[in-house]
């Protein structure tokens, strides 16, 4: 039988049965168009042998779009209702019970994915987006690629280059783990509720080889956050406070990584960081 998608009115039937009303504080946005998901699937270029592992399936539209293409899932939900429901409706559109595992869990607390899925597509909540990427791609090595949908200011801060305007810490923090680029836009008259924020795709592809290590990454993560926080200030002076305490320490070892410490944080890449927290 092949998996058939969620229209909108029974996308709504399947709310109203569960009670759920959407909440802002869940980021809970329902895709409720079909060839949207689907646009989202072909962005990622999911096939029959991918594991995807999915952050917020909601009530399954994006969910039945990745499982169409023969790929399994494993969903990461934290309303319980939701997370309980899947399964069900899953069935009722086609799909067997061994392609789709569902963790009724905050994704921010998860730690462990079973079948080490290399793919990550979601629509996922707002408020949490940053920090959830991040939080997966430190845990999970196996990911290896992705394509998610997140608010538009987020998605052009996450793929933009140094020197651009909206560089800054989630740029620098995203670009340890590899390339990151903008897939495509999508309208807000495909969500219920529609949402008053405009919504981009954006991909990744994790580097072959890691940059370093755990300690590399936690001592290049703090120096970004210092460069960022005082962004105006040249960078012998916003790294003082961690690189030796005063600004002619940190001038010192920003020679010693060939940075020119007058510049900002803002034009510096994720090779000068790495440089910089390397010594
Ligand atoms: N994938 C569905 C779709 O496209 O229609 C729903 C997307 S909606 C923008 C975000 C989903 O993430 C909601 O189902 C919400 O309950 C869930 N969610 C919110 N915070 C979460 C968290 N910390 N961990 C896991 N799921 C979360």
């Amino acid at each position: 039988m092949p998996v058939s998608l969620l229209g909108a009115a029974e996308i709504r039937r399947l709310a109203a049965d569960l009670d759920v009303t959407p909440t802002k504080k869940l980021g809970q946005n329902f895709v409720v168009d079909a060839n949207t998901v689907r646009k989202i699937v072909q962005a990622a270029g999911v096939s029959a042998s991918d594991r995807v592992v999915e952050i917020g399936p909601g009530l399954g539209s994006l969910t039945l779009a990745i499982l169409e293409t023969g790929a399994s899932v494993v969903a990461v939900e934290i309303d319980h209702r939701l997370a309980a429901r899947l399964p069900e409706t899953a069935a009722a559109h086609g799909v067997s019970s061994d392609r789709l595992t569902v963790i009724d869990a905050d994704a921010l607390q998860v730690r462990d994915l079973p079948g080490e899925p290399e793919v990550l597509v979601a629509n996922l909540p707002y408020n949490v987006s940053v920090p959830v990427l991040l939080h997966f791609l430190e845990t999970f090595p196996f990911l290896q690629r992705g394509v998610v949908m997140v608010q538009a200011e987020v998605g052009e801060r996450l793929a933009a280059p140094p020197g651009s305007k909206v560089y800054g810490a989630p740029s620098v923090k995203a670009a340890w783990y590899g390339p990151w680029r903008l897939a495509g836009t999508v309208s807000r008259q495909v969500f219920w509720p529609v949402p008053n924020v405009d919504s981009v795709l954006v991909g990744f592809d994790r580097d072959a080889e890691p940059r370093g290590g755990e300690e590399l990454r936690r001592r290049t993560f703090a120096l970004v956050d210092a460069a960022f926080q005082q962004r105006r200030k040249m960078l012998r002076q916003a790294l003082a406070g961690v690189l030796g305490g005063s600004a002619a320490a940190a001038s010192e070892a920003l020679e010693r990584a060939s940075v020119d410490p007058t510049l900002r944080g803002e034009q510096l890449s994720i090779d000068d960081f790495v440089r910089i927290a390397a010594g």
